[in-house]
């Protein structure tokens, strides 16, 4: 915390090629600050980061000419283009330093600023995390609608933990972003990342609007891609498919064999039939058995490989020193 015991914030935005947005949501994000700040809610220390991920248009003019005129901007430009999740990390681990809690939000002001202030409460109630939640996707097209509650729903099949119609707009405190540099995994899907950190979390209700300039950097390619990435970062059910259908087949051969051999005992069959029939799905659940096993070990590694904290220590209460037991019990 900062002298006068308020939170410095650092509101962190990813931007590529937004100088369609970057001065209204500059002028908006200022606003936001100031308010805060007249309401004392934060100190003064608290700041917007910038970070350009690597944009062909003018956004970093933009940002550069900002943080000449504005005591709010800071900036912070990738050498090229990352993606939004490494762009953002980038910006949460820098402002980690500098900030007491941190809150993520996109260049394009779709997550509503004004429940900001909702987080900011959040947090000085003692929470270390406060995912902002949509309430309804009433301003998403049938498609981007459908798209993402497919998404939501299959990522809790595979047995990955996301907090559903959550996106980026979260915050996080100082500790929170601390343990987040313990997962040194390379596909980086901070969704379901956040989640497996712990400590006391909440959620706030938010209607989003339409992006009100500029279009959105997440064409159905980079969309599928993240889906794909967030599904394989954590979860082997894929893999472990393979094994319950190679079972499956398995158990099927032997069903056929016994409807093969019936044939062959009542003299349905053309020569050659039988054990062409019993040899096709034997060996193929045979496979597919075997590759799921092979998966199994691969699922294995890729576990080991991730290097994923395995807990994280909230609090620990040590019992006295011995110069405060000498003080408590002897002296006295
Ligand atoms: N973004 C980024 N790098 C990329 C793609 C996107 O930093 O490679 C930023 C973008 O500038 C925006 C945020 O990520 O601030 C979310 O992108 P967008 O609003 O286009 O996504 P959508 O809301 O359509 O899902
Ligand atoms: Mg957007």
């Amino acid at each position: 915390m900062s002298s006068n015991n308020q939170p410095i914030l650092t509101l962190v935005i990813p931007c590529y090629n937004e100088e369609a947005v970057l001065p209204e949501t500059i002028k908006r994000l200022t606003l936001v600050l100031k308010d805060l700040l007249y309401q004392n809610l934060i100190s003064k220390e608290s700041k917007i980061l910038f970070v350009d991920d690597g944009s062909k248009d003018n956004t970093w003019s933009i940002i550069q000419e900002h943080n000449s005129s504005n005591i709010f901007v800071s900036g912070l430009k990738l050498a090229k283009n990352a993606g939004h999740q490494n762009a953002l990390l980038a910006g949460l681990m820098n402002a980690k330093t500098k900030s007491d809690c941190v809150i993520s939000i996109d260049a394009d002001l779709q997550d509503d600023l004004n429940v900001i202030k909702e987080f900011i409460q959040q947090y000085r109630e003692g929470y270390d995390v406060v995912y902002g939640v949509r309430k309804s996707r009433d301003t998403d097209t049938f498609f981007k609608r459908f798209t993402a509650q497919s998404f939501y729903k299959l990522m809790r099949l595979m047995g990955v933990n996301v907090v559903y119609n959550h996106a980026d707009y979260r915050l996080m405190s100082k500790r929170v972003l601390e343990h987040l540099t313990d997962f040194k995994e390379t596909n980086l899907f901070l969704r379901g990342l956040i989640p497996l950190i712990g400590f006391k979390t909440t959620e706030v209700y938010y209607d989003r609007n339409e992006r009100f300039a500029g279009e959105s950097k997440y064409p159905l390619k980079k969309m599928l891609a993240f889906a794909f990435d967030g599904i394989t970062s954590f979860s082997v059910t894929p893999i472990r498919l393979i094994s319950v259908l190679g079972f499956l087949m398995f158990a099927t051969s032997l069903i056929i064999a016994a409807y093969v051999i019936l044939n062959k005992v009542t003299g349905n069959t053309v020569v050659g039939w039988p054990s062409l029939m019993i040899s096709i799905w034997f060996i193929g659940g045979l496979q597919l058995v075997a590759l799921g096993l092979i998966g199994e070990y691969i699922g294995k590694i890729y576990k080991e490989v991730k290097r994923r904290p395995k807990y994280i220590i909230e609090a620990e209460l040590t019992s006295c020193t011995q110069k405060q037991f000498e003080k408590e019990f002897i002296m006295s």
